[in-house]
């Protein structure tokens, strides 16, 4: 029963990736599979199931939730003649089209080029069988061949420019040394675009979509007479495909270059505490965890709306959420808050403890200022 909990968790997730890029879900299937079959991933009993539930309810798409290999990917799609795609499509798609800043969209086509590379000869076979196949001959070893080279020197094209556009990426950052920086960090959809719009006052932009923030965005504000920089960097999620952890490494220099970190975590999402250990997992890797952290639990407002009772009074609804901050107080690191950007509960105290932080970082920096 366990299983069947974070499966679908997993597919609540992977229909939110596809609603982000414009597909509405008709159905869901699972199937618990040991040992992936080697033809269909599935078995082929799922598959004819699957075949049949989309030749009854007119359906262009089906979306894997794992990986598959090029070669069942493309027996899926002779067999359900639709397409096929799985969840690194998925995102590599959301991302190409999130994309804002030269370095992001060049960061989404090397990942588009690396994820193809393996899957070239597949492309080729799939064009034949579209132009008939009777009579037209595939191509041969060569033209793949052919085909990998080119695709080998754009991804060496690719990654020169990224190199390049990184180096000013980091002048850039360079320049803006003498302030203290705090970077937001957390799963997506958590609500960092909005925490960061109530704090500095700015305009970025929200949405409930996974992924809209796909570039760092910075901003300059004052707490007090402390000017400090504030940034957003793009979101944590689970099975981000390796290749896509890789080329948005860069991205996440900011996060290693900070010198306060907020941990924004929706506290009304139902799995948020493997959420939290995920975005502690990726700190972790970027060797960050050691400095200083915030952990906000943020959307405060919707926790209650879920998980209280109506028949509650105000107060033993306080009580509740006293009793859950010391739970939490216990269990993680570092400064806790329960917030909400919405109703903008507690954000007074959120700006304290910051505050708080931003000094005690000044003093260091400056000790003979103090
Ligand atoms: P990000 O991906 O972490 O930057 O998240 P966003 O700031 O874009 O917020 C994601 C969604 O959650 C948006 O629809 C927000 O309006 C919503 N949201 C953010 N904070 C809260 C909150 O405190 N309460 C509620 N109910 N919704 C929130």
């Amino acid at each position: 029963e366990e299983d069947e909990v974070t499966a679908n968790e997993y597919l609540d997730e992977l229909e939110f990736l596809a609603l982000t890029a414009g597909a509405t879900t008709k159905a869901r299937f699972t199937q618990k599979v040991n040992h992936p079959d080697s033809k269909y991933f599935i078995g082929s009993g799922k598959a004819q199931e699957i075949k049949e539930y989309v030749d009854a309810h007119d359906i262009d798409l089906v979306i894997f939730d794992d990986d598959l290999s090029p070669s069942q990917a493309q027996n899926l799609e002779r067999k359900i003649k639709v397409k096929i795609i799985d969840r690194s499509n998925l995102i590599l798609d959301i991302f190409a089209n999130h994309a804002q800043s030269a370095q992001a969209r060049t960061q989404v086509e090397l990942a588009q080029m690396q994820y193809l590379l393996p899957r070239l000869r597949g492309l080729w076979t799939h064009l034949e069988r579209q132009q008939g196949g009777i009579g037209t001959r595939g191509p041969g070893e060569k033209e793949i061949e052919t085909d990998r080279r080119i695709v080998r020197d754009k991804i060496k094209k690719l990654q020169d420019r990224l190199e390049k556009l990184e180096l000013q990426s980091e002048t850039r950052r360079k320049n803006r040394g003498q302030y203290i920086r705090v970077a937001f960090v957390g799963y997506t959809n958590v609500g960092k675009s909005s925490l960061m719009n109530r704090l500095s006052k700015s305009d970025v932009l929200e949405e409930n979509k996974l992924f809209a923030t796909l570039d760092t965005t910075v901003r300059k504000v004052v707490f007090g007479r402390m000017p400090f920089l504030m940034s957003d960097t793009v979101g944590f999620i689970r099975k981000l495909p390796h290749h896509l952890v890789e080329s948005f490494k860069s991205t996440l220099e900011e996060t290693k270059e900070s010198d306060i970190l907020i941990h924004v975590v929706d506290l009304s999402h139902p799995s948020y505490e493997e959420q939290i250990e995920t975005v502690q997992q990726t700190l972790a890797s970027l060797g960050v965890e050691q400095k200083p952290i915030l952990m906000v639990f943020n959307k405060l407002d919707l926790y209650r709306k879920k998980f209280f009772d109506d028949l509650l009074t105000e107060s033993e609804k306080d009580a509740l959420v006293n009793e859950l901050r010391e739970s939490l107080d216990k269990k993680y690191e570092g400064q806790i808050v329960m917030v909400s950007a919405r109703t903008k509960e507690n954000l007074q105290t959120l700006r304290d403890m910051l505050s708080g932080m931003i000094e005690t970082k000044y003093k260091e920096r400056y000790p003979y200022k103090a």
